[in-house]
């Protein structure tokens, strides 16, 4: 089945969806965007996604590209066209086209919308359920305004590209004191000795993961406590368990951080249990019954 593309009002065959070479995505990466899951055939946690973008588009002064239902019913309709049940939408919001001027265009343009939609893979997803991930470590060398949900990605996609080549999962990035802020993809957490989830404070050096909140509202409602602060590269490999969250990643257990083996070297209780109990009570929208 070939796969269906939203851009700009229409929905096309993947192939053929196209935007100006003077969007100001592709030239500036002056734009923002949020990736959803899709589980079983429902949108999970749409409205925290649709939250943080109301954000991201505020804190860069642009208007949204439809309203908010409209965005959910073509983020749907996509999922539908591509017949995803499980898996993810992404959206994409950038300034429009206009003559290549680094201020915005002084008349108001047409933002540029793209939604896609593709399903995940089950090896994959079985793989890292079983086995966790190893992370590498790498310098934070990003911008100061992380907390916006922006397409300017390049150091998240050396970090990633790092982790690739070392043949691990993940990069967790390090600021100058030596703490863990994130991952190039995903939030970053660490177990304590006594069942403590530690993860570092939504204070403006990370992106404020919608997945972080999900485990924080489960951990509150299973009387798990959640400390947010910092911790060092150290810590993590001398916690009792670890691991990463993200829309496309729920909860993925962290095995290994650069050359240490966290306890066993297989998946935590701690972690697995929260994968396995994601989606309890998860806030859902049902898109397709196929
Ligand atoms: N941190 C960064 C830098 C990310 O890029 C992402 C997801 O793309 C996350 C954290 C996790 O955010 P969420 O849980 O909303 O997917």
């Amino acid at each position: 089945m070939s796969r269906i593309a939203y851009v700009n009002g229409r929905y096309v065959p993947h192939r053929e969806g196209q935007v100006h070479i003077e969007d100001r995505g592709f030239q500036f990466a002056d734009a923002v965007y949020e990736v959803c899951e899709v589980h079983d055939g429902q949108l999970v946690d749409t409205v925290r996604h649709l939250d943080r973008l109301e954000r991201s588009l505020r804190e860069i002064e642009m208007a949204w590209p439809v309203t908010r239902s409209a965005l959910v019913s073509i983020m749907r309709e996509t999922v539908t066209r591509n017949r995803v049940r499980n898996g993810l939408v992404y959206l994409q919001v950038s300034r429009g086209q206009a003559k290549r001027d680094f201020a915005f265009p002084s008349k108001a343009v047409k933002p540029t919308l793209v939604v896609t939609a593709r399903s995940a893979s089950k090896a994959q997803l079985a793989d890292v359920t079983e086995n966790g991930i190893r992370v590498i470590t790498v310098p934070d060398i990003r911008w100061k305004r992380v907390d916006i949900k922006s397409t300017a990605m390049l150091a998240q996609v050396l970090a990633k590209q790092a982790a690739r080549s070392a043949g691990a999962g993940e990069a967790w990035m390090v600021d100058d004191e030596g703490f863990v802020t994130e991952g190039s993809s995903s939030s970053a957490w660490i177990v304590g000795a006594d069942g403590t989830l530690i993860t570092r404070p939504a204070n403006g050096s990370i992106l404020p993961g919608v997945t972080r909140l999900a485990i924080m509202d489960y951990a509150a409602k299973n009387g798990i406590t959640v400390e947010e602060r910092f911790f060092t590269v150290e810590e993590a490999q001398a916690a009792r368990e670890a691991f990463i969250t993200a829309a496309t990643a729920t909860v993925t257990p962290v095995t290994q951080v650069d050359e240490t083996v966290l306890g066993n070297g297989k998946p935590g209780s701690v972690a697995s249990g929260l994968r396995a109990h994601f989606h309890d009570g998860l806030e859902a929208i049902s898109v397709a019954a196929y």
